[in-house]
């Protein structure tokens, strides 16, 4: 089997374009939950902050995670087979020096004479507006295959500010046996035709009042999940089958001693999900904890052990399965593999604290769901939260299986009269001026220091 990953990095060079490593998943960017798309390391040179470096073309496989913020597929794990938490995304950059003929040529001879991908199962997006892409396109491929849309799908940013641009996307129909109706076109969430590569044409940066101002230079960022190029090699309409994921999911099964069907299975998915993440996070650095980006982890890990839970586990088991991340990813992420001994401490520490009140709490959440009639409590919630450790989008989670919504508007009034009564209670602490979730994070992580994009001379610290 191809290793898509090689192929794709071994192609663009064959191509001109500088190899790079993939840069840590927390960036040098303030205004970043996570590294959330390849581009987000040669942020400041599409911007004109940094000079372009001597060879204006790279490549990479960059690990991304999608769990906040603008780019957010926390939601999206265990009910689509497309939607990882943590990825790696390849992509192909020019800095100024090629734009769309180029990148299409490359895109196109890429999956159709690399990957081998039948013409006959692609089709291709532009932006509605985009008739220079449209043009170019149609000497690739028939007119019929190549479909306008509007700005949700084909207009490409990376958060609130920061560069952006009109793109073009290539899909491959996976056959008419998968579609189940309107949501599986284009830009919708089915499966039957699946979005594997975006080629965004960077024209500009949106500043933090929306306005839109052109970049210096026109220039290319592409994107393609190696997860889902690796599954369509495969031949198997979800990521989850790929031979990426599956291991990871016999290893739950081989833990819990139950076998793993798909269509009932997306405790295992989820489970396999999130245990890349949390791997690859506590691998970096990042720390469970009640806040920032170390509050997001433990909420992926406490969604993952409350899937365990419902498999059967009534003790830790995500350390274990790290053991299988490792195995597969080590060879690549070579640190996985140096922190494995103390990662996995850490989360069957984490798990430990997590299991001793899971049972009490669903109990609780049992009990109440008995007495809810659409709207469950947000007291509850609370109480769930406080008390036994749920995170309030596990919660959220736990409701919609059950297709209830939650008074989130109380949840927050007693969460914020809590925290006026810990602001109390905190003798001297000065900080009346404090306010929101990004205060939080500069002061719990401060600004990241920046360590430049000299990638020709140095190599990057985390790959
Ligand atoms: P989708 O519409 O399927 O949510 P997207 O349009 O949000 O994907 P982009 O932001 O265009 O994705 O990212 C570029 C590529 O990265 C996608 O074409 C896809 O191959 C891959 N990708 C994006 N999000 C994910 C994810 N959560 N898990 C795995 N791969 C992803
Ligand atoms: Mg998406
Ligand atoms: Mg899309
Ligand atoms: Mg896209």
């Amino acid at each position: 089997m191809m290793d898509v990953r090689e192929a794709f990095l071994a192609f663009f060079e064959s191509k001109q374009h500088e190899r790079v490593p993939s840069s840590p998943l927390v960036p040098d960017d303030a205004t970043l939950l996570f590294t959330n798309a390849g581009m987000v390391p040669f942020k400041s040179i599409f911007t004109g902050d940094i000079p372009i470096p001597a060879n204006p073309r790279a490549t990479s496989a960059q690990t991304c995670i999608r769990a906040g913020g603008k780019h957010n597929d926390l939601e999206n794990v265990g009910h689509t087979a497309r939607h990882h938490t943590f990825f790696e995304m390849l992509g192909n950059f020019s800095f100024g020096d090629y734009f769309k003929e180029e990148a299409i040529a490359h895109a196109w001879e890429f999956v159709t004479e690399v990957m081998k991908l039948p013409k006959e199962k692609l089709w291709v997006t532009v932006h509605e507006s985009d008739d220079e892409a449209e043009e170019i396109w149609k000497k690739h491929i028939a007119a019929d295959r190549i479909m306008r849309l509007g700005d949700k799908d084909n207009f490409w940013q990376m958060g609130d500010t920061g560069p952006c641009g009109p793109c073009s996307e290539i899909f491959i129909d996976q056959g008419a046996e998968h579609f189940n109706g309107p949501e599986d076109y284009m830009g919708g969430d089915g499966d039957r035709f699946l979005e594997i590569w975006n080629l965004v044409f960077m024209q500009y940066e949106r500043n933090a009042k929306g306005e839109l101002k052109p970049l210096p230079k026109p220039s290319i960022d592409t994107g393609m999940g190696l997860e889902r190029a690796t599954a369509v090699l495969e031949g198997v309409t979800s990521n989850y089958d790929s031979t990426l994921f599956m291991p990871i999911i016999k290893k739950v099964e081989a833990l819990i001693g139950k076998p793993y069907v798909y269509a009932t299975g997306a405790s295992y998915r989820v489970i396999a999900d999130h245990i890349r993440t949390v791997t690859f996070l506590l691998a970096q650095g990042t720390n469970f904890s009640n806040e920032g980006r170390g509050y997001v982890l433990r909420r992926i890990l406490r969604r993952a052990v409350r899937h365990g839970y419902l498999l059967g586990f009534t003790k830790p088991f995500m350390f274990e399965v790290a053991d299988t991340v490792a195995e597969l990813m080590g060879k690549q992420y070579p640190y996985i593999v140096e922190k494995l001994a103390v990662l996995k401490e850490q989360i069957m520490l984490e798990e430990e604290r997590f299991f001793k009140t899971i049972a009490s709490g669903i109990e609780l959440f049992n009990e109440e769901l008995k007495n809810t009639k659409g709207t469950f409590s947000g007291e509850v919630a609370f109480k769930l939260y406080d008390t036994f450790g749920f995170p309030l989008d596990l919660t959220e989670d736990m409701l919609r299986e059950k297709n209830l919504s939650l008074d989130v508007e109380t949840f927050e009034t007693l969460m914020s009269e809590q925290r006026k009564r810990a602001k109390a209670a905190w003798k001297g602490s000065g900080d009346a001026h404090v306010e929101g979730d990004f205060k939080t994070l500069l002061e719990t992580f401060g600004v990241n220091t920046f360590i430049g994009y000299a990638y020709t001379k140095a190599p990057v610290k985390i790959q």
